[in-house]
């Protein structure tokens, strides 16, 4: 499968390993890694390896990628032990919600109070 690639995405450069990360997980379609400006105590992202710019452009070929998504957020929230506590997940989409890349990721923040609603 190949991976398409957008010149100038942080987070393929990332994923091609052209700028350095803190990696936590990585396979042939799933990438995590710590966020560099962390909000939590523990803050990871989890990307598709491909450049899908926003959950707005999912389409149903994408649902073991979702899958595997949210299998990776399981396994690494329990492995950083945040699985007693509890942790969040959040997807930023647009303007808006304060989207700054635009390459879609999930952020996993956990070992602190989360206040609710976000702001
Ligand atoms: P957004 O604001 O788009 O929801 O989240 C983007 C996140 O990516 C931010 O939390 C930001 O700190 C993180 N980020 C931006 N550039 C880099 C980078 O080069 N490396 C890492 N590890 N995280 C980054
Ligand atoms: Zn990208």
């Amino acid at each position: 499968m190949g991976v398409l690639r957008l010149s100038g995405c942080i987070f393929c450069a990332i994923a091609a390993g052209e700028i350095k990360s803190q990696l936590l997980y990585e396979d042939d379609q799933v990438l995590a890694f710590r966020d560099i400006n962390p909000a939590a105590p523990v803050h990871f992202l989890v990307i598709p390896r491909r450049h899908i710019a926003s959950v707005l452009d999912l389409d149903p070929g994408d649902a073991d990628l979702v899958a595997q998504i949210h299998v990776v957020i399981g396994k690494l929230a329990a492995d950083l032990g945040l699985a007693d506590m509890g942790f969040r997940v959040v997807v930023n989409t647009g303007e808006v919600a304060g989207q700054t890349v635009g390459h879609l990721h999930y952020h996993v923040l956990g070992g602190r109070e989360l206040g609710w609603p976000p702001g």
